[in-house]
């Protein structure tokens, strides 16, 4: 257990978190992130493998609905962010 504040929990924390910078939309990879995730729970592969595969696009898909979030009826509307890319 690192004490928090302390250099080794820096690191830790650094670790832990990505940036990834694409020049798609929240909106696309939202869109395509979910079909990969359809495919994969149907691609026959071992339960174990689907259901990790599924987790992490679940978390990228949550990641992108944080940008982009969505309401009532998977609709965005006026739900808009700094990153939700409407107004570029
Ligand atoms: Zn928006």
């Amino acid at each position: 257990m690192t004490a928090p504040g302390s250099a080794s929990a820096a690191r830790a924390l650094r670790r832990r978190f990505y940036a990834y910078v694409v020049p798609d939309s929240p909106k696309s990879v939202r869109e395509t992130l979910a079909i990969a995730q359809a495919r994969i729970r149907h691609s026959g592969l071992d339960t174990h493998r689907i259901d990790s595969d599924c987790a992490l696009l679940q978390r990228l898909i949550d990641e992108t609905e944080r940008l982009r979030p969505l309401g009532v009826g998977g609709n965005h509307g006026d739900l808009h962010t700094p990153d939700c890319g409407c107004s570029s």
